[in-house]
């Protein structure tokens, strides 16, 4: 399987090229030549094959030949080494519980699953590579994780002091071994400065094997995939499929999820839950898409004023727009309402959403309205409590800590103090 860039079609790449590089040189994303559909019988008895199977299945054709069975088999597994339960909440909706890796958000599938392929693929190099990440919060907790411990790649993240919230500090800092977390006395948007002049600069270029951990490149995308089959793997009701709401941001996971539809997945329809980010609920309902600056929200890892992502699915619905608004349904959602549905599913069904379940919660709620009859699955992509000030603050109850959290409260914060100057990167990098 061959990967074109969107910006120019005859490009094309392999999808080892395309893990190493993220974004092709043209600065478009990489999307797969061909959809592949996957047989019936695979759906028919998905009940029968275990989760790590499945995920082979459906991600093996896009891996090609680049990585052998034995060793997809194992990257595979060490992916998807935790449970991924449907719970059901209300008569109508179920939550598939995303939030049981390492870092409590969903990211750490496509973090997990990139991470061992690069190593792979670095393997018979005999320079380290070294991963550059700037983080707000989220990305960089999945990436110091999904990349802890991997030989051949050292890992620098920059993170902007005093602006993530203690949780992601501690899963960021702690690991040590590969992972060297730099404390930036600035914003995340110089962390983000300072690594796209490292990016651009020959000397450091010429030292070391730069590359990203960004969340366009296809090894994290495309692993995205598997919750969907997961989701219809534990749904009971076979001959109904489940209606899908996903809280969206930059769009990577819907896309994936469409794409698993695409090749073959049932699943009876598709929901883009935003918050106040209303991109594209406004694009579903006026057919004008105008991007805007981000405004700040509740759920703030979707936060985005142009989704990356879009594009793709635009690309898998060949840019037709009637096409695309029979599968996706988008709503947008208030931090009011978000608030409301947090404790509305806590005092009514007795189940704990955080900020961006709630959005996708609240979405799917308003869709069934209008089409009783449908049941339907929304996506909890965040354990609550990595959202405690918000989430408490509505239920009036502590979050029990989980294993993962408590067990960081005790480590040490190990971190390098930086200015946010581009020098001060680059000293450090070749100098370490
Ligand atoms: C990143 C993130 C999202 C948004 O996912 P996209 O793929 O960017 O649409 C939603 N919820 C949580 C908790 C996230 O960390």
């Amino acid at each position: 399987m061959n990967y074109y860039s969107l910006n120019d079609p005859s490009t094309k790449v392999s999808f080892k090229e395309a893990t190493i590089r993220g974004q092709a040189p043209d600065k478009g994303l990489y999307f797969p030549e061909q959809i592949p559909t996957l047989p019936e019988q695979l759906i028919r008895d998905i009940d029968n094959i275990s989760p790590e199977e499945l995920a082979e299945k459906i991600i093996s054709p896009y891996v090609g030949n680049t990585i052998p069975e034995t060793d997809l088999r194992r990257i595979v597994a060490e992916t998807i080494n935790f449970p991924f339960p449907l719970v059901q909440v209300t008569d109508s909706i179920s939550s598939l519980e995303l939030f049981h890796g390492p870092t409590l958000a969903f990211k750490d599938v496509g973090a997990r699953f990139m991470s061992r392929c690069l190593g792979y693929f670095v393997k018979d190099k005999n320079q380290p590579v070294t991963v550059l990440v700037a983080t707000s919060g989220d990305t960089g907790g999945a990436v110091a994780s999904g990349f802890y411990d991997v030989e051949g790649i050292d890992v620098v993240i920059l993170y902007p002091s005093g602006k993530v919230s203690s949780v992601q500090e501690l899963q960021l800092t702690t690991l040590g071994k590969n992972i060297t977390a730099l404390e930036v006395s600035g914003s995340f948007d110089d962390c983000q400065r300072m690594v796209k002049a490292a990016f651009a600069d020959p000397d450091l270029n010429r030292a070391l094997f730069l590359t990203s951990a960004n969340s366009i490149n296809v090894a994290r995308w495309l692993p995205q995939q598997f919750y969907y089959f997961f989701a219809y793997q534990q749904w009971a009701d076979k001959e109904h499929p489940p209606v899908i709401s996903v809280p969206s941001g930059n769009f990577g996971n819907i896309c994936a999820g469409l794409l698993a539809h695409r090749s073959g997945l049932p699943v009876k329809h598709f929901i883009a839950a935003c918050n106040a980010n209303d991109v594209v609920p406004a694009y579903l309902q006026t057919g004008a898409y105008t991007t805007k600056p981000a405004v700040p929200t509740l759920s703030n890892a979707m936060d985005v004023g142009d989704p990356s992502n879009f594009v793709r699915i635009l690309e898998i619905f060949n840019h037709e727009f009637t096409s695309l608004k029979k599968v996706l349904t988008s709503y947008s959602i208030s931090d009011d309402e978000t608030k409301a549905t947090i404790r509305n599913v806590h005092d009514r069904y007795r189940y704990l959403p955080d900020p961006h379940g709630a959005v996708g919660f609240l979405a799917l709620e308003r869709y069934l309205q209008k089409h009783p009859g449908d049941k339907g699955i929304f996506l909890e992509t965040a354990h609550p409590v990595k959202f405690y000030d918000a989430v408490e603050a509505e239920t009036g109850e502590k979050i029990p800590l989980p294993d993962s959290v408590s067990h960081l409260l005790g480590k040490e914060k190990q971190s390098i103090r930086i200015v946010p100057e581009f020098s001060n990167l680059k000293e450090y990098l070749i100098n370490s």
